[in-house]
């Protein structure tokens, strides 16, 4: 049996928690009378965010063909790229903070999708086919329609199309990045227009771009 059953709080009364403890299949033989509440901190990982960025290295595993025992040496591959592209010291997903869970997930994610690499925890994240070429796109600073490197931003928020420098983008907004040559296009004919021909629509901007962005791109 696992040592712990993950329950969760479903409701706060004036005397307390109640907690709902799922119906483990291996909970049936025990007799439960008592139980230990586990205190996890707000910023230390949590276990889906282990779980997830589990199954995210098994099928980086997978798709590399190093399946089976060669999990831990692919875990341990990834977190040195990830380390040397964050300039960040080594880490434990065992109980590192919340934010390097989070950042290490979406660069396992972006790996994948960079990568070609069948996965669907990350396709989750990404349901939409289109979203998901653009956000690879964006993440690996490619310009969106052609293989140039990105060079600007528009927002397409606005009633206008416009230029915006990286560092103003916030989360919700709506953007293109795209090289010099369409983002010219784009701005000279017009979103309904360059939408029409390339049939796209704007990528929004989540929290893990705004990182991207601060970071640097690399
Ligand atoms: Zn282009």
């Amino acid at each position: 049996m696992q040592d712990w059953i993950n329950g969760k709080i479903i409701d706060e009364t004036e005397e307390g928690y109640i907690i709902l403890m799922p119906k483990a299949e291996e909970v049936k033989e025990f007799n439960i009378s008592e139980c230990l509440i586990k205190l996890q901190s707000p910023s230390l990982i949590t276990e889906e965010q282990r779980k997830k960025a589990w199954v995210l290295i098994g099928d980086i595993a997978e798709g590399t063909n190093r399946i089976g025992r060669f999990k831990d040496a692919v875990h341990k591959e990834m977190k040195q790229m990830f380390c040397e592209q964050n300039y960040i010291t080594r880490f434990s997903l065992s109980n590192c903070s919340r934010e390097k869970a989070t950042k290490y997930i979406e660069f396992l994610i972006s790996y994948i999708l960079k990568n070609d690499i069948p996965s669907e925890a990350a396709n989750e994240s990404y349901d939409d086919t289109t979203e998901k070429f653009l956000y690879a796109r964006f993440m690996s600073n490619k310009c969106m329609i052609c293989d140039a490197d990105c060079s600007r931003y528009i927002n397409v928020d606005d009633v206008i199309e416009k230029d915006v420098a990286p560092g103003t983008l916030e989360k919700g907004d709506k953007i293109y990045c795209l090289c010099d040559k369409h983002a010219d296009y784009l701005l000279k004919k017009g979103k309904r227009i360059f939408e029409q021909v390339y049939i796209l629509e704007p990528l929004v901007v989540g929290e893990n771009m705004i990182n991207k962005i601060k970071e640097g791109r690399n």
